[in-house]
């Protein structure tokens, strides 16, 4: 799995290239709804180390990481701010969705000693992970001071310098072609 620089940045980017109508409450601050929600949702799924420490159980990559749980999540949410705030639940579920489905994609394509995501549990508990790996993975196992860690906050920033460097060049480029 990427670390949370690389699935935050992700939703962060994403998030603007979404049709949205978070920005309706505290449109003006960084911490607004537009930036945390996606920033949220992005690394909700790596949250199951939570109940991992706690049980000692494995969870981690299990159904947090499955469609269905994507699906589901997004039901709820896009209920309860939509019930709540008043927004559109269409656009808060598919907002939601994609967002959620970023982390799934990410993940899919990291290195890894494990096996991969049962993405289509519980039609079939086939494991699935990309043959061509773009993520190295990190290895929690080494503790949080690791040489090894390098490699791959190192690959994390670089990639987050350059998808923020897309949106940025997009939204020049939007600003120049329809100027507010
Ligand atoms: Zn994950």
């Amino acid at each position: 799995m990427p670390s949370p620089i690389a699935h935050s940045v992700s939703g962060y980017v994403l998030a603007k290239f979404l049709p949205q109508e978070l920005s309706k409450y505290y449109p003006s601050r960084w911490w607004n709804w537009e930036n945390f929600y996606p920033v949220f949702i992005a690394i909700f799924a790596d949250f199951d180390f939570i109940p991992q420490l706690i049980t000692g159980e494995i969870f981690h990559r299990g159904i947090t990481h499955t469609l269905i749980f994507a699906i589901g999540l997004s039901l709820v949410f896009a209920w309860l701010i939509s019930y709540f705030c008043k927004y559109s639940f269409k656009q808060i579920f598919l907002f939601t969705l994609v967002i959620y489905s970023s982390h799934l994609v990410l993940d899919f394509f990291t290195t890894t000693s494990g096996s991969g995501l049962q993405l289509f549990w519980p039609l079939t508990d086939t494991y699935f992970k990309s043959a061509i790996p773009i993520f190295p993975s990190v290895h929690h196992s080494k503790g949080l001071f690791d040489i090894s860690h390098f490699i791959f906050i190192s690959w994390e920033l670089s990639y987050s310098v350059l998808i923020v460097s897309i949106l940025w060049l997009w939204k020049n480029f939007r600003s120049s072609k329809f100027p507010e």
